[in-house]
């Protein structure tokens, strides 16, 4: 071949792979199908272990499984081990378990809930069952559940922007509200540990969301009043989503008062705005169901459809990034 047949091939090559470029400069990444069955059995995987109490053998045994759990994902995952101080003054071995996805990604999003249970039943009206801890599977292991499910998800099929996954120990070994003392700072203890230990130096995140009580039948979900502080367009926008999704239904037109929660933390300590999707129920004076630190925050009160409502809209709040 001599020198201009070779040109003349190359162009046309060069022609013919760049038209294998979508030329509509949209990027974006199609949202990917939240599977409900999925996220409910990794709530019912984390139940199975028992209470998730810091100090326990199911403890112990759900930090592995997770840990496991998202490494099978493809996320680089890190255990970040700590020690905190319970109101009581009882030393917690906790873990914070933390996946990225494309590390090197500079633009990320910080998605978040807490994987421990509760160690007491203090809103139980039984006496005698007060002391014995609750199985949390919708107090922790719902937010958890669909966090997998996003998590397995965003393995098959990246999102544009880097996404950061944390499971926060010790956000429900506050004080028990009998002593009616409100101490805020004996809640979220791991979160706050991980606020003062960045798992990355300098680690930031556009925006944060923290998943806590998803799971519930015919759950509501209203416009928290810390996330609208922090975080006030994020929140308009997220309900916005769920709403055009369809899921009207669960994302309510109403107000939540301000609830003391991981986005606190993050938001007040690290700078990072972050918004919390909590279960609202105003007939409750508590603001939570009636399964809230009780013996029946158990597998039962689980429903796919809450969970779909808010997985789905998580993911296309990520992917539309
Ligand atoms: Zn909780």
């Amino acid at each position: 071949m001599n020198k201009i047949k070779i040109l003349i091939v190359l162009i046309f090559s060069l022609v013919f792979s760049y038209c294998d470029i979508p030329l509509n400069g949209n990027n974006k990444t199609e949202t990917p199908d939240f599977k409900a069955d999925s996220a409910y059995n990794y709530i019912k995987n984390q139940v199975d272990f028992g209470p998730r109490v810091p100090n326990s053998k199911a403890h112990e045994k759900c930090a592995v499984f997770l840990e496991e759990k998202l490494e099978s994902f493809d996320a680089e995952v890190i255990i970040q081990k700590g020690i905190v101080t319970k109101y009581d003054g009882e030393q917690l071995a906790i873990k914070n378990i933390i996946a990225q996805f494309d590390p090197e990604k500079k633009d990320r999003i910080l998605l978040f809930a807490h994987w421990d249970s509760r160690f007491i039943a203090d809103q139980c009206l039984d006496t005698n069952r007060i002391n014995s801890p609750i199985d949390g599977a919708n107090d922790g292991a719902s937010g958890v559940g669909v966090l997998l499910e996003i998590a397995r998800l965003i393995s098959k099929n990246k999102p544009n922007i880097g996404i950061d996954i944390i499971f926060f120990d010790a956000e429900d070994q506050g004080e028990p509200s009998f002593l009616n003392k409100m101490s805020e700072k004996s809640w979220c203890l791991g979160t706050q540990y991980w606020c003062e230990n960045l798992h990355r130096k300098n680690y930031t995140a556009k925006y944060g969301i923290s998943l806590d009580m998803v799971g519930s039948k015919n759950a509501r979900f209203a416009k928290e009043d810390n996330s609208r502080h922090f975080a006030g367009y994020l929140t308009r926008n997220f309900w916005k989503i769920g709403q055009d999704l369809g899921y009207s239904n669960y994302f309510i037109g109403e107000l939540q008062k301000g609830i003391l929660h991981d986005h606190v933390f993050v938001s007040q300590m690290t700078g990072i705005r972050s918004i919390l999707i909590v279960e609202y129920n105003y007939q409750n004076e508590k603001g939570f169901g009636d399964f809230w630190h009780t013996h029946n925050d158990n597998i039962n009160i689980i429903d796919k459809n809450t969970l779909k409502a808010v997985g789905q809209t998580v993911l296309e709040v990520i992917y539309r990034e």
